[in-house]
């Protein structure tokens, strides 16, 4: 519990030094407590409320919070050795590239870790282009790839790009799932392709049949890279270990973040191809990053990577996905006014409401349920739902029976009716 004094001394803090707009948001969404404690799917308030967090951070929670396994390891190193002297041979680091290196498919083999998605994204790019010797950079529409210069310029959102332009030169938007589009696109200039396979903050957008497949081809016959951002997608969340394997491809570079680091130490990487590779197999010091691949994130990562394995987690973000999956069409049904549709993979799942007047209505009506859901970046249309993999049955059931009393809230607020037309 946190006193009066101390919940005043937050909340002014937030006004006057950090981040007075986002205070407001967080206020007006219905969030507005302090956090104090949180363990698997749940977050413990300083005024005794409890939430069930079912936006898991928007991927970054795939074990829970605070998974006992990932604390210990990082305790554990945090006695051996936190930081690295960056001269010497490092054991966390090494163990992370190996086995990173033979979980990913194909020829995937090495990597490099930073200390988050955005930075994961800017070592793509680098590499994309220095392997080529190429500059042009192809993204698609409504791609989200991280707030930094280089990950910027290949977000298609405008509203987050609009006011610190001009950004990098040479990179081109394709509609997202518009192959004919991206054929007429990639070309002999061509350094890199770069997309999710499952959009995350695009609205949990999935690709149209054959389009990933087709994609590898064109990148191949071009000889451009094709990047795959794995930063939300990946480490089990759609019932695959990488979201592109359901696709069968194998991309030449991927970027990982998020739940890499086990829900508990921030951790981004970058995995490529010996091709790829070329301009760090050439110079070390192409590429450097002072705190990326820290011993104490590396051994959160290791034990990340014991757990996803343990507990059965790919397996069972497949399973549990198709009971959300059915559950949010069967809510779909229930509330036809308000939700236009649902979808998703495993558990990576997307509400998308009929109005984006509805969004910020729901998402009040949620925190008031003491449940923890919002909506992607750059579609506020879209609730997303992506809740631990390891989240039993019941907690997840009980996450959808409070959003569905959020739900039933909104419609009482807008008077709607029960059809389409009302
Ligand atoms: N790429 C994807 C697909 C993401 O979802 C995000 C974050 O939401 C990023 C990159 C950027 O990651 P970070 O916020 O850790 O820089």
């Amino acid at each position: 519990m946190l006193s009066e004094q101390s919940i005043s001394a937050i909340e002014h803090a937030y006004k006057e030094h950090y981040n007075p707009s986002l205070y407001r948001l967080i206020k007006f969404s219905g969030f507005g407590g302090v956090e104090v404690k949180a363990q698997g799917p749940w977050v413990y308030l300083s005024d005794g409320r409890k939430f069930l967090d079912l936006a898991g951070g928007y991927g970054v929670f795939s074990f829970g919070h605070s998974h006992p396994k990932v604390v210990a390891a990082v305790r554990e190193q945090l006695d051996k050795m936190p930081m690295s002297a960056k001269v010497f041979l490092s054991e966390p680091q090494a163990l992370l590239a190996a086995r990173l290196g033979e979980m990913a498919p194909g020829d995937l083999q090495y990597c490099f870790f930073v200390n988050s998605g955005t930075e994961a994204v800017e070592a793509a790019l680098k590499l994309a282009r220095s392997a080529t010797g190429r500059s042009k950079i192809i993204y698609v529409s409504n791609a989200f790839h991280g707030k930094t210069f280089g990950s910027l310029s290949a977000t298609g959102k405008d509203a987050f790009r609009d006011s610190v332009l001009p950004l990098l030169p040479d990179f081109f938007q394709v509609a997202f799932g518009d192959i004919e589009a991206m054929r007429a696109m990639v070309d002999e200039q061509t350094a890199g392709v770069i997309l999710e396979a499952v959009q995350g903050e695009g609205g949990i957008n999935l690709p149209p049949a054959g389009y990933l497949e087709e994609l590898r081809k064109i990148c191949t016959e071009k000889q451009a890279l094709l990047i795959a951002d794995e930063i939300q997608c990946g480490m089990g969340r759609t019932g695959k270990t990488f979201a592109f394997e359901h696709w069968g491809i194998v991309p030449d570079l991927m970027t990982l973040g998020k739940a890499l680091g086990g829900g508990v130490m921030p951790i981004g990487a970058v995995i490529g191809n010996p091709k790829a590779w070329t301009p760090l197999i050439k110079d070390p010091f192409f590429h450097t990053s002072t705190f990326g691949g820290n011993p104490l994130a590396c051994a959160a990562a290791l034990a990340a990577l014991d757990i996803l394995e343990e507990e059965n987690l790919v397996q069972r973000a497949s399973e549990m996905g198709k009971f959300l999956l059915e559950k949010l069409s069967e809510l779909e049904r229930q509330f036809p006014r308000i939700i236009k549709t649902s979808r998703g993979l495993g558990l990576m799942a997307g509400v998308e409401l009929s109005e984006t007047r509805f969004s910020g209505a729901l998402v009040f009506e949620m925190a008031r349920q003491n449940l923890v859901g919002v909506y992607t970046l750059n579609q506020p249309k879209v609730i997303r739902f992506e809740p631990p993999l390891n989240i039993s049955r019941e907690d997840l059931a009980e996450g959808l029976e409070r959003f569905a009393l959020a739900l039933t809230k909104v419609k009482e607020l807008f008077k709607l009716g029960d059809n389409l037309s009302e």
